[in-house]
């Protein structure tokens, strides 16, 4: 898995076309959408129109809350490949665990399925408290690939992390720039983008890179899109590193997973 990619939530079907095109002339070949936002058929038609072989491409989707349970997300799966235009994805992603439901084992038991028949060449979730993905693990034969959630420097996941690392899940970032609300503007943040003459977004992005996470930043604009990619020319000094680091305040910009249950 590319461990920078393209994240598209919030990017309209329409628009989807135009900036996941100027993502893959940038250079990204991953790509994170997902069911809930309403962009795969524009995703898809940008993946077809680049002319990329299929295997240089890393398409992810993941399944939306009101799909869960076994038959249910067969057919979701189905409804996500056919928008695509594809016939298997690289990864897919049980978005949230919804705990209150109690389907997301159910809903695992299908991604195996998923992953058996050769249609997703990787599974693993998303927004996964750890005691939600040790059930998950003692109940299931395949252990997560992935657990996408929430992380920036304000909110840096420590514990989360550490139990990926000794299950081999890899922590993939979502909103890695703080969703470019304030944290692209802390002081500190800024200095260190002066001292290396980068722009704060690739600081935080390379400071993801150095830590060992997957990251997916959004942007639809053009010069954003590109920058964001040139993160692998420099490096972080321990110094930049440990000033990140003291910037966590567990802050989190969305909701707590074992509380979150819209759409369910
Ligand atoms: P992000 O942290 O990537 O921030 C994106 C915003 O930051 C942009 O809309 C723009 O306002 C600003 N920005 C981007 N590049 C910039 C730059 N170079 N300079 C200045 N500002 C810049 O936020 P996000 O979109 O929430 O997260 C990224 C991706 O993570 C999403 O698109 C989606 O694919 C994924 N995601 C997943 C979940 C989940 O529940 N699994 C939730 C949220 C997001």
């Amino acid at each position: 898995m590319p461990q920078l990619g393209f994240g598209v939530w919030q990017v309209p079907d329409a628009e989807a076309e135009q900036a996941v095109g100027t993502a893959l002339e940038a250079g990204y070949r991953s790509i994170d959408t997902a069911a809930i936002y309403g962009n795969e058929t524009g995703t898809g038609k940008a993946l077809a129109a680049s002319g990329l072989p299929r295997e240089e491409l890393f398409v992810t989707t993941k399944l939306w809350n009101s799909d869960q349970g076994y038959d249910a997300t067969l057919r979701a799966f189905d409804d996500s490949l056919g928008k695509l235009g594809l016939d298997h994805v690289d990864l897919y992603l049980i978005h949230w665990p919804v705990p209150n439901k109690d389907a997301y084992v159910d809903t695992y038991r299908a991604f195996e399925k998923i992953l058996a028949d050769g249609r997703a060449r990787a599974i693993g979730v998303s927004n996964f408290h750890p005691e939600h993905l040790e059930r998950l693990i003692a109940e299931t034969s395949v252990v997560p690939a992935v657990n996408q959630i929430e992380l920036h420097p304000q909110l840096q996941q420590a514990a989360a992390r550490e139990v990926h690392a000794r299950h081999g899940i890899a922590t993939e970032a979502w909103s890695p720039l703080g969703q470019g609300r304030g944290l692209l503007e802390v002081p500190a943040i800024v200095a260190i983008a002066q001292k290396h003459a980068r722009t704060p977004a690739q600081i935080v992005l390379r400071w993801h890179v150095q830590v060992g996470n997957v990251v997916i930043p959004k942007s639809v604009t053009p010069s954003r899109i590109r920058e964001n990619i040139a993160v692998f020319d420099f490096e972080l000094d321990a110094e930049d590193m440990a000033g990140l680091t003291a910037l966590d305040e567990g802050r989190r910009l969305g909701p707590d997973p074992a509380e979150f249950h819209v759409g369910a």
